[in-house]
């Protein structure tokens, strides 16, 4: 039987490979999609069989039908532009099942001095490699817990509270606080180590460094500015399959180390690729912003006057068009205005006019967000371009159409060496002919920065709910 267990956990892992290679190309992504499913039925399956127990299997039933229960609701519900906090709030009960893991594998020690992990009693060498697999994994866990949590109330923008705030927390001596968390749990694990007392192990060294673990992840994330959350969210996804490793090693589960490690890897390599796309030290954003400078009150401030247009004046200048490029952004996906989008892409295609995306690679809430809101509406792949393909064709460009995005367009990245977005590549839109707006009001985008683009000279702002006025568009052409 034993055997059979293994030979699931291979196929799952390789099928979680494929659906991770899948996943990379929007023209895989569902097979993707499919090879995860299977892997993860046929893993669910091993682990019910390699349960001997009838209260073990009424156990993970019940558990299973709950999960599946809730899974199904939210997924039914949860709009798309709620995803990003589902997807954070998933990230907290990976980080929060490694706490208990943790706590239940140091509790099953019970004072004997041997721990029974896979019906074999720890001593020795094993004993110690499984302490320290405790304490690092309920320390990840912890720090992925709340630092999810946190993540969910910055992106979720309702809370009142400070941490939850898109803006920067920045506590006087905030890097002095990260490092002395690090210093005071590692001192911990020493103790934790080193001592055989079970109450000193339970009470001076594994509970105090949750809690300081705990206080991290909230400090950690909150520390973050708006414009830096993407590479955090990514952070959070791999430290929750770090979370998810460290679990595999308590519980000596081979396919949780191998799953909860390709998690944690293919999280890190997204978010270095998110650093490098947006001009960010990799090592400020995981400690929490080290090194970065105050952000500058910029939000409210007037920059000049703006040049409105009605939706048929736009339907005019797009009728004069050669090349347009649609940039869209968070707001495409809040006024789910991707099928008008992509029926007003087809009618200017039809009458020979170049039409292209430009996707900023942090547009939206998630990475790939535009991308699948294009795909939904069957824009074609082949013109929807990244940043860098098309950031130096805007000088060509006769009309832009930037719908609802604010921040990945925002020059103030270039031209101002003190705005938060300092430093982050945009869309350089401006350099088109005419760049248009389309937007509620003049509310900073995510990063709370104003924009200087909608004051341009060759900019104007068609204001309204982004999907009333491409169908407007549409029906004027
Ligand atoms: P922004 O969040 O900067 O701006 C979105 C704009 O959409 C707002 O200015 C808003 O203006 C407008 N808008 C909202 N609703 C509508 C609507 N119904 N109709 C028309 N317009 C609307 O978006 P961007 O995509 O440009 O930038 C993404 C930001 O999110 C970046 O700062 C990025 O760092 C951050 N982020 C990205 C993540 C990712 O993985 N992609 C994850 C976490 C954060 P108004 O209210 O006036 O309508």
């Amino acid at each position: 039987m034993t055997g059979l267990i293994h030979v699931a956990y291979i196929i799952s892992a390789l099928l979680f490979i494929l659906s991770l290679a899948g996943l990379s190309k929007q023209e895989t992504a569902k097979l993707g999609c499919t090879s995860g499913i299977i892997g993860m039925a046929i893993a669910l399956a091993a682990t019910l069989i390699s349960v001997n127990t009838p209260w073990g299997w009424a156990i993970i039933v019940v558990a299973v039908i709950i999960g599946a229960g809730i899974g199904l609701y939210l997924a039914k519900k949860v709009e798309m532009t709620q995803m990003p906090e589902l997807v954070a709030m998933l990230h907290s009960f990976v980080g929060l099942a490694a706490v208990l893991v943790g706590f239940n594998s140091f509790l099953s020690l019970g004072g004997s001095g041997s721990a029974e992990v896979s019906a074999v009693a720890l001593t020795g060498k094993e004993l110690f490699i499984h302490l320290v697999e405790v304490f690092l994994g309920v320390f990840i866990g912890a720090v992925t817990f709340t630092g999810s949590i946190v993540a969910y109330g910055k992106l979720n923008g309702s809370f009142k509270l400070a941490i939850f705030k898109s803006k920067a927390l920045v506590l006087p001596g905030k890097n002095i606080l990260n490092v002395l968390a690090l210093v005071v749990s590692f001192a911990l694990m020493i103790v934790f180590l080193s001592t055989t007392s079970f109450s000193v192990q339970l009470c001076v060294c594994l509970i105090p460094m949750t809690i300081i673990a705990f206080l991290f992840g909230i400090h950690l994330v909150a520390s973050i500015g708006g414009a830096d959350m993407p590479v955090v969210i990514s952070m959070l996804n791999s430290y929750s399959g770090w979370a998810a490793a460290a679990a595999g090693f308590m519980l000596d589960n081979d396919l949780l180390i191998v799953t909860g490690s390709l998690v944690g890897s293919s999280g890190a390599i997204l978010s270095y690729i998110m650093c490098k796309a947006m001009n960010r030290s990799f090592i400020s954003v995981i400690l929490g912003g080290f090194g970065n400078k105050a952000e500058a009150a910029s939000a409210e401030e007037e920059q000049g006057e703006i040049r409105e247009l009605k939706c048929s004046d736009v339907a005019d200048m797009l009728k004069n068009a050669n090349s347009v490029v649609i940039t869209p952004g968070y707001g495409m996906a809040v006024a789910q205005a991707q099928y008008p989008v992509a029926e007003l892409t087809k009618k200017l295609r039809d009458k020979g006019v170049n039409v292209r995306f430009g996707i900023h690679p942090v547009a939206g809430r998630l990475p790939g967000h535009m991308n699948v809101l294009l795909a939904e509406a069957k824009v074609p792949y082949d013109i929807v371009l990244e940043m860098d393909e098309i950031n130096d064709d805007f000088s060509d460009t006769d009309v832009v159409l930037v719908i609802g995005a604010n921040d990945t367009v925002n020059p103030a990245a270039l031209e101002n060496p003190n705005s938060p977005i300092a430093g982050m590549p945009v869309l350089e839109v401006w350099n088109a002919k005419n760049v248009i707006v389309f937007k509620r009001s003049m509310n900073v985008g995510y990063s709370g920065v104003q924009n200087p683009l909608f004051f341009k000279e060759n900019s104007y702002m068609c204001f309204g709910d982004a999907k009333k006025s491409v169908e407007e568009i549409v029906s004027n052409l």
